[in-house]
C-alpha cells in the first residue's frame, strides 16, 4: 500500500487563551508565533507544539 505523509489544511482558528474569543485569519502555521487578540487586544503566544484539533 502507498503511504503519503503529509495533509494540507487552511483556515487555521485559535482560541483566545484570555478571553475564550475564536481567532482567524492567520497566514501559514500559527505555532511558535506571537499574535494580539482581536477581541480583547491581549497578547498570547501559540505554543509551537500546539495540538491540532481537526472539527
Ligand atoms: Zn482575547
Amino acid at each position: 500500500m502507498k503511504v503519503q505523509n503529509y495533509m494540507l489544511t487552511a483556515d487555521v482558528e485559535v482560541i483566545c487563551p484570555h478571553c475564550g474569543s475564536l481567532e482567524s485569519g492567520f497566514v501559514g502555521n500559527p505555532a511558535g508565533g506571537e499574535f494580539v487578540c482581536d477581541s480583547c487586544g491581549q497578547p498570547y503566544q501559540v505554543h509551537k507544539e500546539a495540538d491540532i484539533e481537526f472539527k
